[in-house]
């Protein structure tokens, strides 16, 4: 007897919701049929170990996916618990019920009241899971309408366990369903899709990809790869087809191909994260590295962790050996995996990783995520936000870790993303900056390797007050600057900051353990000085007032002021600034304004200070030229003057032939 019968109302408007709005991606349809077909299988394992019933073994159970391109079918079927009739009528009927919802409360209370009844229950049910219930994925009772995306039509024949006879359900979607007496030998359910015909305009859907093997194992390696029983299809394979010793020593042999087909098993099943550490070797964590995250190297680190608590998951982390090469560009998707249950919800979930810990990869699973009707989305960020602090602190607790035992490989790490890091502690006006601070490294003028601020500090000689630091493009150039001369002489150590963001990052820092950064282009490098050495320097200047003030006019606003260098032993001039901004940090923010357009960047100029070197012979001449008022040669020494300092700084002299001029006149 069959009867037709009608979705109500507002159910047919649920329905049509479901199908073109809760979900983002038609093909996550496959996910939800699988998780059913799996939560079916958990129900039936889980009730006969609990009746003590000897029935099937865990490995008798499996789910077998099956596609016919003539008839535009796929099959999805599971020798799970099935469903009665009134079950179709209920679970598939009513929209937004959910039997598995309805079978894992009713567990649960079971376990409430009795509690032995799940405890003794076999001990491999859940992989040692604390709980031993069943990892039930089904909540919502939607996830089978996301069938309909793709199919025009459903038919599922189920035999429930303990029912003789055998039903069918159809639908044609809308319009609504039909339960009918069908045949069926087993237990379990067969869903049959038939695919919506392809759509040929240019961005229309072509269902038909759903019935290629690629597209199916391409979908199950996404989502489904840690179902907990064997996902089959029978695959085809080729084979050469055998042939006699005669036949292949024959002139002219080849050998032919015949296809065949094989049964396969679609997924992993166990998640390598559910393993015992003990378990799993180095080369399991890579390979499973390799595979999912498209690298082809190893990578630098793996971090593993297992967390149990008022939020439990499992996390597999991986620090990239080499930077990805799409890093720096748009493409490039940060974020780690997130699964729930073994089954993957999102691919990219940015809100798990600090941006500065962008490098990572990897995965987090937890059962304990409420996630939203598609399970596309979490629903509170609250649990999101929780499992975020606690990977950011691991990731960094690991860095540290490697800093302070396996230094190479720090120093591999930093090379490649040390810079994010840096970033990180600037963005944000430094709210991250503590965080950070310990992580960062630089080149130095004492050593060859790369140095923390903390074994900085530790080498200052106990007088020197400030942590110095020089900005430019390279170690040779800034080891080449005048400025270095007086570092080098009192042996104070000097970071090479040659990344753009290496001063911002200072900057923002402002100090370590109580010690100031200053950059040596600074006019007042903070050196402690005797009165008697202040007088002499005073004097110096008072009595080149005369000579300073000259250079000073013909610059023209060009400098803020010109003064005798206490600094420079062997260089003729350099330039300081007397503001705390450096010139290449208005390098930077000169060229960053041209770059977004923010004009206010290019508002921060440093004030310019020429140092000149009173003792070398040159300075002679330009106090000759003084007191002979000579105005056109004091204009060409103090231009060739400041244009050599530019030159030494690394930036753009203004007129360059003005200065080839200058230096043949004076020649
Ligand atoms: P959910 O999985 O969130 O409960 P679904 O819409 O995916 O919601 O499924 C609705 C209900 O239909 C399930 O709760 C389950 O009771 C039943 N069901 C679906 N597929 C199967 C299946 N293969 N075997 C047995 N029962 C199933
Ligand atoms: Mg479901």
């Amino acid at each position: 007897m069959s009867r037709k019968k009608q979705f109500k109302a507002e159910s047919k408007r649920l329905l049509d919701l479901m199908i073109n709005s809760i979900y983002t991606n038609k093909e996550i349809f496959l996910r939800e049929i699988i998780s059913n077909a799996s939560d079916a299988i958990d129900k039936r394992y889980y009730k006969s170990a609990s009746a003590g019933k000897s029935g099937l073994s865990r490995n008798d159970y499996s789910i077998r996916i099956e596609a016919d391109k003539d008839n535009r079918t796929l099959t999805i079927s599971d020798n799970g618990i099935g469903m009665s009739e009134k079950e179709l009528d209920e679970n598939l009927g009513i929209i937004a019920n959910s039997g598995s919802l309805d079978f894992k409360q009713g567990i649960e209370q079971a376990v409430k009241t009795d509690k032995k009844s799940s405890a003794d229950l076999s001990s491999d049910f859940v992989n040692d899971d604390a709980s031993n219930l069943p990892d039930i994925i089904g909540q919502f009772g939607v996830g089978f309408y996301s069938a309909f995306m793709v199919s025009k039509r459903i038919e599922v024949i189920s035999l429930a366990e303990g029912e003789e006879k055998a039903y069918s359900w159809t639908s044609d979607g809308a319009s609504g369903y039909r339960i009918e007496e069908s045949d069926r030998e087993e237990v379990g359910t067969t869903i049959i899709l038939t695919l919506r015909d392809d759509n040929d305009e240019p961005d229309g859907e072509n269902y038909s990809k759903y019935l290629e093997e690629m597209t199916i194992k391409r979908l199950i390696a996404k989502y489904s790869d840690y179902i907990r029983y064997p996902i089959v299809m029978s695959v085809e394979k080729s084979r050469e087809k055998p042939a006699t010793e005669e036949e292949k020593n024959a002139d002219g042999y080849k050998p032919t191909y015949e296809t065949f087909y094989e049964d396969e098993i679609l997924n992993s099943m166990i998640p390598i994260w559910k393993k015992k550490k003990s378990e799993i070797s180095k080369d399991d964590y890579n390979e499973f590295y390799k595979s999912k995250f498209y690298d082809m190297s190893d990578p630098l680190k793996v971090i593993h962790t297992k967390v149990e608590g008022v939020i439990s998951y499992d996390a597999l982390l991986f620090i990239p050996s080499e930077v990805p090469f799409n890093y720096y560009t748009k493409d490039y998707k940060h974020g780690l995996q997130l699964y729930s249950s073994g089954v993957m919800i999102m691919d990219n979930c940015e809100d798990l990783l600090p941006q500065y810990f962008g490098f990572v990869k990897g995965l987090v699973d937890s059962q304990d995520l409420s996630l939203n009707i598609s399970r596309e989305m979490l629903q509170q960020d609250r649990q999101l936000k929780a499992i975020a602090q606690r990977i950011e602190k691991k990731i960094s607790q690991s860095l540290n870790e490697m800093l302070t035992n396996d230094r190479d490989n720090y120093n591999k790490f930093f090379k490649a993303f040390g810079i994010q890091l840096k970033f990180g502690v600037y963005d944000y006006f430094g709210m991250n900056k503590d965080k950070l601070k310990d992580l960062i490294m630089f080149q130095s003028s004492s050593t060859n390797e790369l140095s923390t601020i903390k074994e900085y500090i530790s080498r200052m000689p106990s007088e020197q007050k400030y942590i110095y630091y020089a900005t430019g493009e390279s170690v040779a150039k800034l080891e080449a600057m005048p400025h270095m001369d007086i570092f080098k002489d009192k042996g104070y150590e000097v970071f090479f900051c040659t990344d753009e963001v290496d001063e911002f990052a200072l900057k923002i820092l402002g100090e370590y353990d109580g010690k100031e950064f200053k950059n040596i282009g600074d006019n007042d490098l903070g050196f402690d000085i005797s009165d008697e050495e202040k007088e002499k320097s005073d004097k110096k200047n008072e009595d080149a007032k005369k000579v300073l003030d000259a250079v000073k006019d013909a610059l023209d606003e060009k400098v803020t002021s010109v003064i005798l260098s206490n600094r420079l032993k062997e260089h003729p001039v350099c330039l300081s600034t007397s503001n705390g901004i450096s010139l290449e940090m208005t390098k930077i923010l000169k060229a960053q304004a041209e770059v977004t357009g923010n004009s206010g960047m290019a508002d921060f100029n440093a004030d310019v200070v020429l140092e000149i070197n009173g003792n070398l012979p040159f300075y002679g001449n330009l106090e000759k030229a003084v007191s002979d008022g000579d105005e056109e040669r004091i204009k060409d020494y103090a231009m060739l003057l400041y244009d050599q300092a530019l030159l030494i700084e690394g930036l753009p002299i203004e007129d360059s032939v003005e200065f080839s001029k200058r230096i043949c006149r004076l020649m």
